[in-house]
């Protein structure tokens, strides 16, 4: 009798988990130089002459055979929750029959067409082309769609690589230097034939090797990125960036790139360093997925958890640009929020947890968990998490620091975001900047600095608040995440 319980238990347990499937598609979003673009990044009225390659949006669809998710790249300066992830959200659930979680990171090209606003003729005008943003969400879209029409059993192949040279690439521009050089990789390969569907890459660095005085549209490294994968893996890649604030950058002589033609470091803000850096990129993540810590998933689970949240639009600058229709996001005051959002757009999922507002005033965002479960296993392969603007480093990994000049010097720490992601015992945790929106930097308050004098008895303020919502925000967001993962883990 004992013999046949246990037998009985055992087959509960063995009960085969679901077989993953994946999909991919890609779209290129390259604006026509028909009308005016203007570039975004750096200064005002920077328009395009050129295109030197195409910029893309690019999508791999995950399923668990219950939970279908999109993960999306694109290659802009940003996309804002509200208009943008939401109209896309509206179109694919129009567009598809089955359900999806669609998450799309911008890859904050500073190389493409002005997405947010700020970088028009001049200050007081938007770059931002309505004409072109609404193609451009009918792309995303249309991508997606795609991609979870060519979904097939597949397997997830999970990787990292944090080889030395890849800090190299990453000039950490303010202090406290923190940062996190590692590449993450989650590959989906057809169970069928055996060929890639889609590789998508995670690294944090600012697509903006080409600077200020590039006046062709251009994806940047990712531009190089892409066509290697491509042509080592086949199927779609894909890039999210990472822990991109405080301002981890590519540009300047400090970046050094050897062109092996010529023994010599490629030129600054040239195509051939762009290339170079993102061919080896791509190199180090094909190679990282032959490593011995390369891990197989061919069945399990899917979990995603979203925090619609509100951030207060503190930066009078943005304030400015909101009102008078330059920056193009709605903004909030208390009481016109609840009537509208009460009943919260993403409650058709069980998993999602209820929108709760949290500040009750100005911009609305999102934050986001994902993890992906290997059938046997209690603790996830892989985490995600999704942050929806450019963190700074040391309020995911630690080494928030307090410096003579700070505005609020003795202001409480927020939660670090590894703290709490390693407790899941996820192997791989992805770090997803600017994902689902571009809120600007995400800054710990106590290293704020508007008013003199400035940190650390420097000549001149920092750079960084200037395009940050404001320093309640670091607060909002990380407390949001933690919430998500506490959840994750009950
Ligand atoms: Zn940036």
């Amino acid at each position: 009798m004992k013999f046949k319980w246990c037998g009985l238990l055992t087959l509960l347990l063995v009960v085969p988990a679901s077989a993953f499937q994946a999909g991919a598609a890609k779209r290129d979003i390259t604006p026509s130089l028909d009308r005016p673009v203007f570039i975004a990044g750096f200064g005002n009225n920077r328009t395009a002459t050129a295109i030197h390659d195409p910029i893309w949006v690019r999508c791999l669809t995950i399923s668990d055979g219950k939970r279908n998710v999109a993960f999306v790249g694109v290659d802009v300066i940003g996309l804002f929750y509200e208009p943008d992830i939401v109209a896309i959200r509206q179109r694919v659930n129009q567009l598809s029959k089955k359900p999806v979680y669609v998450l799309v990171a911008s890859t904050h090209n500073h190389e493409g067409p002005d997405t947010l606003g700020l970088w028009g003729p001049t200050p007081l005008q938007s770059g931002r082309d309505e004409k072109y943003m609404a193609w451009l969400r009918e792309q995303i879209a249309q991508c997606v769609v795609e991609a979870l029409g060519r979904m097939e059993p597949a397997t997830l192949i999970f990787a990292k690589d944090e080889r030395k040279e890849l800090a190299d690439l990453q000039l950490d521009t303010r202090m406290p230097h923190v940062k996190d050089h590692t590449v993450y990789v989650l590959q989906a390969v057809s169970r069928k034939t055996g060929k890639t569907i889609g590789t998508l890459v995670n690294w944090a660095n600012h697509p903006e090797v080409l600077g200020s005085k590039n006046r062709e549209i251009t994806a940047d490294f990712c531009w190089a990125l892409y066509r290697r994968l491509e042509e080592l893996l086949g199927g779609v890649a894909v890039f999210w960036t990472g822990a991109i604030g405080g301002l981890i950058t590519p540009l300047g002589e400090e970046v050094k790139v050897i062109d092996p033609e010529t023994g010599q470091p490629a030129p600054e803000a040239s195509f051939r360093k762009a290339e170079l850096i993102g061919k080896f990129v791509a190199e180090v993540a094909a190679e990282a997925l032959k490593s011995k810590n390369a891990t197989k998933v061919d069945s399990g689970s899917l979990k995603v958890l979203l925090q619609p949240l509100f951030v207060p639009l503190q930066n009078h600058r943005f304030r400015i640009a909101a009102a008078i229709g330059v920056l193009k996001r709605p903004v909030y005051t208390k009481g016109k929020i609840d009537e509208r959002f009460e009943t919260g757009e993403l409650k058709q999922d069980g998993i999602v947890i209820k929108a709760k507002m949290v500040a009750g005033e100005d911009i609305r965002t999102e934050v986001g968990v994902i993890a992906i479960y290997d059938g046997k296993q209690k603790n996830p392969t892989a985490l995600f998490l999704l942050i929806p603007g450019e963190i700074y480093p040391e309020l995911v990994y630690g080494n928030i620091t307090r410096y003579p000049g700070a505005d609020f010097k003795d202001a409480p720490f927020e939660p670090v975001l590894m703290e709490y992601a390693k407790k899941t015992r996820a192997k791989f945790i992805f770090v997803v900047g600017l994902a689902n929106d571009e809120i600007g930097y995400i800054i710990p308050q106590c290293e704020w600095d508007e008013q003199p004098p400035w940190l650390n008895n420097a000549p001149q303020r920092p750079y960084g608040e200037v395009n940050s919502a404001g320093w309640k925000a670091a607060r909002i967001v990380n407390e949001g995440i933690v919430a998500l993962l506490k959840t994750l883990m009950r």
